[in-house]
């Protein structure tokens, strides 16, 4: 029985994916490195290495100050040619650790075994696995950058793994091209998660926009009794949040305030099972990605590039931009995070993360609210089955009980409402505010 999840859009007709899913991931590899002490939103690590120190490729030069953190190697070999501080929208300090490579860095790397065939891994234990992935940093790939160790630590007993391969983002390819080119990884690193969980079957969950992809993965299994499915689904976004994946797949819902391992299931993208394969069988910790560089650049492409790479560069590779005023978008359109609206792609700091899938260069079009309307468009959208419309005045009233009554934490950001609403109100952004101060207060015992 087909599933479906509530809510939803169609914001594209597919063709901006076509942009960079027609040719091979190409390498990239800069000759510095820039690698921030932060690599997603909540995890904050302290530097190992000071300004002086030769570091390998593949050395810890980062360890967690707090839960929520993963350790950070050195994505190259070098020195490091300097420490630098900057303060991060909450005011914290962030070390940003820059390493320029050896002379002779980085020939060209030899695919591993199980990057060609299915290994045996009836040698590791899930205490094995899980260990690694602490000691290899491996965070969930597709955005969160949570550790991935602390998803599979849980108590709870996990039936499945849901290996989220919907990439609904417009415009991002870095996961579909993975899954053409990494096939044999991205198995025996599902069957890893697998191990690691104690979960009886694994399911590959595609958007139906790429057959290509599910029919090479499909092969590789094939004939081969192995616990995975591959489950194509509707394309329709946001099909790759967790709760709406739960629900398109397995037909139930994750309960409100929960994680889905309440209900026995645990989420990871497939670049995390790619990951984890590389640590456990290639013993490579995490230090390279896939980055898809879309939009409006004259050769849009996806590129495997060390942590740390810097966005200008990889925008100059791609034949620099072509916007008149640009919009430069770590991510997709529809949760990516504005870093530069201007002509000078010079000014952009940024560097390349663990959970940066793209990199996408738009026009700038901003244009200013308008009063709601009341039409409903953002509520008949919410996947969340929320009124965003209401939250939006709440928030604008200073009213956080009333956004907490109108349950703004259960707001998954997917920017559905704020992608519909004609008077061009900033509803994602005003609910996902809500929902963090919702939080911050009922940690502090407020609420
Ligand atoms: S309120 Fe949140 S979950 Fe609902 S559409 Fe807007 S961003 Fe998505
Ligand atoms: S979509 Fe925009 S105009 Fe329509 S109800 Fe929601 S906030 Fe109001």
């Amino acid at each position: 029985m087909k599933h479906f999840f509530h809510g939803g859009i169609h914001p594209t007709d597919g063709s901006d994916k076509l942009l960079s899913n027609q040719a091979p991931i190409r390498m990239y590899t800069p000759k510095t490195v820039e690698i921030s002490m932060k690599q997603s939103p909540n995890s904050v690590c302290q530097a190992l290495v000071k300004a002086g120190d030769q570091v390998l490729k593949g050395d810890i030069i980062g360890k967690p100050v707090k839960f929520g953190a993963a350790n950070i190697h050195a994505s190259i070999s070098g020195r490091v040619s300097q420490i630098k501080t900057i303060h991060d929208d909450q005011n914290r300090e962030i070390e940003i650790v820059i390493i320029e490579a050896d002379e002779n860095e980085e020939a060209a790397q030899k695919l591993g075994e199980y990057e060609e065939k299915l290994v045996d891994l009836s040698g590791y234990s899930r205490e094995v696995i899980i260990e690694k992935m602490k000691e290899g940093g491996l965070v969930g790939m597709g955005g969160a950058g949570f550790p991935t160790h602390v998803k599979y630590e849980t108590t709870e007993v996990i039936n499945y793994i849901l290996v989220n391969a919907a990439e609904c983002e417009p415009y991002l390819t870095c996961d579909h091209m993975l899954m053409l080119e990494q096939g044999h990884g991205i198995i025996n690193g599902v069957l890893l998660l697998a191990k690691a969980a104690g979960a009886m079957k694994a399911f590959i969950c595609l958007e139906d926009n790429k057959k290509d992809a599910a029919k090479s993965l499909e092969e590789i299994i094939a004939n081969k009794d192995l616990p995975i499915e591959i489950r194509m689904l509707p394309t329709k976004y946001p099909q790759g949040g967790e709760r709406q994946l739960v629900e398109s797949v397995l037909g139930t819902e994750v309960p409100a305030g929960e994680l889905p391992a309440k209900i026995g299931v645990i989420i990871n993208n497939v670049g995390t099972a790619k990951a984890l394969a590389d640590i456990v069988l290639g013993n490579k910790p995490l230090t390279s990605r896939v980055v898809t560089v879309t939009g409006k650049v004259n050769n849009p492409s996806n590129y495997l590039v060390p942590i740390g790479t810097k966005f200008t560069e990889l925008i100059k590779e791609s034949g620099g931009t072509t916007a008149k005023i640009n919009r430069i978008v770590e991510g997709g359109p529809m949760t990516g995070a504005s870093c530069l609206i201007g002509e000078e792609i010079d000014e952009l700091n940024e560097s390349v993360s663990k959970t940066t899938a793209g990199i996408l260069i738009l026009e700038d079009s901003s244009r200013d609210e308008t009063p709601c309307i009341r039409c409903g468009e953002c509520e008949r959208v919410c996947p969340a089955g929320l009124a965003p419309f209401k939250i939006d005045f709440a928030v604008l009233e200073d009213d956080i009980s009333l956004s907490n009554k109108l349950y703004a934490t259960e707001c998954i950001s997917c920017g559905c409402c704020t992608y519909v609403c004609p008077a061009r109100r900033e509803l994602a952004y005003r609910v996902t505010v809500a929902k963090n101060e919702i939080f911050k207060l009922r940690r502090e015992g407020a609420i």
